[in-house]
């Protein structure tokens, strides 16, 4: 599927809602809060990975709790790690310049522009690394959001799934 036919299938499940009676400006307040100290946290260990920068002293990962583990970092395609260390520190620039201009300063679109450049990038890495094509990955999600959605977004259908036909889905288009 081409961009411009990946752009118009896509707006058509787009939710167009905004609960703030159930999610309250303090609750975004603490969860983007959170978010971007966590992307920090990860582009640190991503810029140590693959850069071969130190960590800051005030680090977290420095505690002395955190020195023993069964964790083995290479078990998973080393592009495969850095491009999803790289979706969330870009999307984490992103949430810090949507965090600004919910304080009162004014939204940067070629700022924003560049992190979605930026998080294709890491796009492109994934694609190579799981020799998938864009073009592929697009139709395929959207014939996932056809089942999910057959006539337009409904809050229903986005909560209750039916994961075992989207997995048939799946497997078909990507096999
Ligand atoms: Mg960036």
């Amino acid at each position: 599927m081409d961009n411009k036919t990946y752009l118009e299938a896509s707006a058509r499940t787009a939710s167009t809602q905004f609960h703030e009676d159930k999610i309250t400006p303090a609750m975004v307040e603490m969860a983007l809060q959170e978010a971007i100290a966590t992307g920090n946290m990860l582009d640190a260990i991503k810029k140590g990975l693959y850069y071969g920068k130190s960590l800051p002293d005030n680090h977290p990962a420095l505690d002395n709790k955190f020195t023993e583990t069964d964790l083995d970092p290479r078990a998973i395609d080393q592009d495969i790690l850095h491009a999803a260390l790289g979706i969330y520190t870009e999307a984490t620039e992103m949430l810090e310049a949507i965090y600004l201009t919910m304080k009162g300063a004014e939204f940067d679109k070629v700022n924003a522009a560049e992190e979605l450049g930026d998080a294709e990038w890491y796009m492109a890495m994934l694609y190579r690394s799981l020799e998938e094509t864009p073009e592929n990955v697009k139709r395929v999600n959207i014939d996932k959001l056809r089942h999910r959605y057959p006539e337009k977004f409904r809050s229903m259908d986005a909560i209750d799934r039916d994961l075992d036909t989207e997995r048939e889905i799946l497997e078909k288009g990507h096999s």
